[in-house]
């Protein structure tokens, strides 16, 4: 079958991963045809990197050559972008958030709809390697049930970039690593949200969040909390979750971290005391030896399709997507929500 021929708006960042390694790296199945930016200077990049480049977005869309588009422009653009190339016939990849709010992405999915052609949301961290392994530890239950999730990120950095600042712009940390995170959450427990309380940051005084914490719990009981910070110059961990029968700890994408398991034996004798600061403690005494083992963590592996592969698949009517745009639309509404819960603890 024949290649699917992509065109990447927006050669910043992360279009040009698109460009010069995701798509690239799918050579049998996707090819990069071009690059479109409204900047000068990224089109010189982009031509410097050896791409053809467009000099307008019509011409892109004027172009019959051209299956898909890749949009990674600021946020507040996906939208009349994502409109305009479905109207022109081509097949979509956006990047993340979607859009800026439910309203603007019902529009679009409306249009991808009227138009048959595939609409899909890059929500590449599915297949991080630390979130395939709590996935497996959520639906193989080495450690029981989980019903405490504690998903997070922190950095010193402050808020990126230049129209990360700005609200206009779909800026703050909430729309940024909040998107992948809540959406990590969503796809993995498969259970209606109860209730959220939410606090946004603005230590940095920028108009837009500097990061959140989100407390979310679920019908099944669930409990999680989804953390983004980027004044943190200690972090806690990348993930930390409790089972019935044991705890989990990854602290970073490289991977550190344990999982500990009870052994369940009843022929142990209990923790005696130790010295806890000017006290003494049994209940915060570490649990004997032999009441607890440490397990491997699983192989991260993903049981489904790589995003470009799945892409491809979609588009040949081979394959359901694996990033749904009925999830999409539950995350983006809860992002409002949290949006909403924010205000009210200014
Ligand atoms: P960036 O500022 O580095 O790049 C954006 C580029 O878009 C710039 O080169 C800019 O000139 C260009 N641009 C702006 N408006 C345009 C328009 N109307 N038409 C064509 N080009 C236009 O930003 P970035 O960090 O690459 O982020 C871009 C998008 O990618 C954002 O939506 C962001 O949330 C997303 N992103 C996703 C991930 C991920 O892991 N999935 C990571 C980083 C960024």
């Amino acid at each position: 079958m024949s290649l699917i021929n992509f065109v990447v708006v927006g050669y910043g960042g992360m279009g040009k991963y698109h460009a010069d390694a995701l798509i690239s790296n799918e050579k049998e199945l996707l090819q990069v045809v071009g690059v479109y930016d409204i900047d000068r200077d990224r089109q010189v990049v982009a031509d410097t990197f050896g791409h053809q480049v467009y000099s307008s977005f019509e011409a892109v869309l004027n172009d019959e050559t051209v299956d898909a588009i890749l949009i990674a422009t600021p946020n507040d653009s996906h939208k009349e972008l994502a409109i305009a190339a479905l109207e022109a016939g081509k097949h979509v990849v956006c990047e993340k958030p979607v859009t800026m709010n439910v309203v603007e992405l019902d529009e679009v999915l409306a249009v991808a709809e009227a138009t048959g052609k595939v609409f899909m949301v890059h929500q590449n961290r599915r297949w991080d390697p630390d979130f395939l392994i709590i996935r497996r530890l959520f639906k193989e239950k080495p450690i029981g049930e989980l019903f405490k999730i504690e998903s997070r990120v922190q950095g010193a950095n402050g808020i990126p970039g230049d129209w990360r600042h700005l609200e206009a712009h779909g800026g703050g940390m909430l729309l940024d690593w909040g998107v992948h995170l809540l959406d990590q959450l969503l796809w993995l427990i498969d259970s209606d949200i109860k209730h959220v309380y939410a606090d946004l940051s603005y230590v940095l005084g920028d108009e837009v969040d500097d990061g959140f914490v989100a407390y979310i719990t679920f019908e099944n009981g669930v409990r999680a909390v989804v953390e983004v910070g980027t004044t943190n110059y200690t972090a806690l961990p990348r993930w930390y979750v409790q089972g019935l029968e044991g705890s989990a700890t990854i602290k970073d994408w490289a991977m550190n971290g344990e999982i500990i398991r009870a052994t369940g034996r009843t022929d142990i004798a209990a923790p005696t005391p130790i010295q806890a600061g000017v006290g003494l403690t049994k209940t915060m005494a570490p649990p004997s030896e032999e009441a607890t083992e440490q397990l491997e963590f699983p192989e991260p592996k993903a049981e489904y399709e790589s995003f470009y592969r799945n892409f491809y698949n979609v588009v040949r009517k081979d394959a359901e997507p694996i990033v749904k745009n009925s999830e999409v639309r539950r995350v983006m509404k809860l992002i409002e929500t949290i949006f909403e819960a924010g205000k009210v603890l200014v």
